[in-house]
């Protein structure tokens, strides 16, 4: 829709080394006039390459993103990374509550609300992703999840400007599967009503992504949904020229 600029957003996960920042500008070189006329394009590598894509992306209009921080400021956080770093590093967006950390490091709706608040601090725009496993889509429970899930994860005061929110069933993260475009639409169109009921008229203008085996050749028809506003990539991501497919398909 006019009123919400698409954004295409690549999630690397824990894959790239500083030989990938070839990737990293082949992107800035790729996001030309007609991309850059249509929509917003955010690469997410791990934290080790942050610094040196920030380098390679300057001046391209491509953004960083960040694919977790730590809720605390700063301190005794072993291994932590927190938004102020991120933002030191170069990154105006992080990716919050991915399902592999809900499902992997126990994170809750709690923990990824704290995180949220932790982008805000530091003016970074956090990309809250929810989605439900296979087991609760096959139980009816989908739409049950993810709105428990949206109203549990986000604080008070989110609008278009400071929330991103990402729609990812689980069972299509890495599989090669993708849900019908009635299913993405009756999920995107859920969120939605929540984020309605929770912020007001100023939820209208928060982009909702669909995350799920987005690949070239299935873009375009789910980008063409009702309320889908874009969508975070995984493995599809890690190579430039299947990233700016993708975004071309758009
Ligand atoms: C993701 O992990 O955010 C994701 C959508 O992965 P993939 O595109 O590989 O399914």
């Amino acid at each position: 829709p006019a009123s919400r600029r698409v954004l295409i957003a690549g999630n690397w996960k824990m894959n790239g080394l500083k030989s990938s920042l070839t990737e990293i500008e082949a992107l800035a070189a790729g996001y030309d006039g007609d991309l850059k006329a249509k929509l917003d394009l955010l690469v997410c590598p791990p934290a080790t390459l942050l610094i040196s894509a920030a380098e390679r992306l300057a001046g391209s209009g491509v953004q960083l993103g960040g694919q977790n921080c730590h809720p605390a400021p700063a301190g005794a956080h072993t291994g932590g990374i927190s938004a102020e770093m991120l933002k030191d590093a170069g990154v105006t967006s992080v990716i919050v509550g991915h399902s592999e950390r809900r499902t992997n490091l126990s994170e809750s709706d709690a923990v990824v609300m704290a995180k949220v608040k932790a982008a805000w601090c530091f003016g970074l725009l956090p990309i809250v992703c929810v989605g439900e496993t296979a087991e609760e889509r096959d139980a009816g429970e989908a739409v049950g999840v993810v709105t428990r899930q949206v109203h549990q994860s986000l604080p008070e005061g989110c609008t278009a400007s400071n929330l991103v929110i990402a729609y990812e069933p689980v069972w299509a993260i890495g599989t090669g599967r993708t849900p019908t475009p009635e299913d993405v639409a009756n999920i995107h169109g859920t969120i939605r009503s929540v984020l309605r009921s929770q912020f007001g008229v100023e939820a209208d203008g928060i982009r909702i992504l669909y995350g799920g085996s987005v690949k070239p050749d299935n873009a375009a028809t789910l980008m063409a949904v009702a309320d889908v506003d874009g969508a975070l990539v995984g493995g599809a991501s890690l190579k430039a020229a299947d990233f700016l497919a993708i975004a071309r398909a758009t």
